[in-house]
């Protein structure tokens, strides 16, 4: 009987799954630009750009912000640069319509141990002191904001806010999440755009999303006029830094040996766009 009971009751379960999968896939599923992979959003952009807003100010507030003029002029200056490559993207696709979703600003946080980098929605972004010895010169920095930026533009936090309120909170809206687990919901935030970790630029992202942020960070930096095979030469000086590591399969950071042969490969897409780089 109970056998009986389980078969009658799985397959409307299977029909409404099939249902809802189909609703996700349909309207919560965007195409992310350069790869068209297509990814999970299921929040609403108005909300999760005013947490933004709401979170990048504080996190400001609570740091100290470098008062080296000559290093946070660099770090304007290519953030523009790869901002502007990033806008021509999303014209070029028929998406002009979210460039003004973007009000791009980017800063520079003086805390020497802290080698990371991060953007928020809505162009907000963050690099710490600590990354600078890593990317050298300005060209360095770009592989690094190209990266960041590249999270940014396939909205791989909207797609790991979504992963993590199906997981942690039922499917909670983000609204609803945050009027009942305001500091959960924060922390989620954090961790999804990179904000929650301090010990390096890629930990809080899953490999597909790094590999991601890699290939279309290096055709944004060629777009804004920086030799993308310097981005070989930047991770090799961060897997220096980073000295033992778990295996690949522990680890969400993709191998050293890995990245640098994908790195290789996106060579070929990204070199004719430093050829003709915007004007
Ligand atoms: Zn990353």
């Amino acid at each position: 009987m109970k056998t009986v009971r389980c078969r009658e009751n799985i397959i409307p379960r299977i029909f409404y799954t099939t249902i809802v999968m189909c609703i996700v896939f349909f309207i919560g599923c965007a195409e992310v630009p350069i790869t068209h992979r297509k990814g999970l959003r299921l929040v609403p952009k108005s909300e999760l750009l005013s947490l933004s807003l709401r979170q990048y100010d504080q996190t400001l507030k609570k740091s100290k912000l470098s008062t080296d003029q000559e290093k946070v002029k660099m770090v304007r200056r290519v953030g523009e640069r790869i901002a502007r490559s990033a806008e021509a993207f999303l014209q070029e696709s028929g998406k002009n319509q979210q460039i003004k979703d973007y009000k791009w600003e980017f800063n520079l946080i003086e805390d020497d141990k802290v080698v990371n980098a991060w953007a928020m929605p809505g162009g907000k972004v963050a690099v710490y002191t600590g990354i600078l010895p890593y990317t050298k010169d300005e060209t360095g920095l770009a592989v690094v904001m190209g990266h960041e930026v590249a999270h940014a533009l396939a909205d791989h936090g909207n797609e790991r806010m979504s992963q993590a309120l199906l997981a942690n909170m039922g499917g909670m809206a983000l609204s609803v999440a945050l009027a009942n687990k305001p500091q959960q919901t924060r922390e989620l935030f954090l961790t999804a755009f990179g904000a929650g970790a301090s010990v390096g630029l890629m930990l809080p992202y899953s490999r597909l999303h790094e590999s991601e942020a890699d290939r279309i960070g290096m055709v944004l930096m060629a777009r804004a006029g920086y030799d993308p095979r310097e981005a070989i030469t930047f991770w090799e000086r961060m897997n220096k830094k980073e000295g033992s590591r778990p295996p690949e399969f522990l680890s969400t950071h993709p191998a050293p040996a890995s990245r640098q042969a994908n790195l290789k490969t996106y060579i070929p897409e990204a070199l004719p766009y430093y050829k003709k780089p915007l004007k």
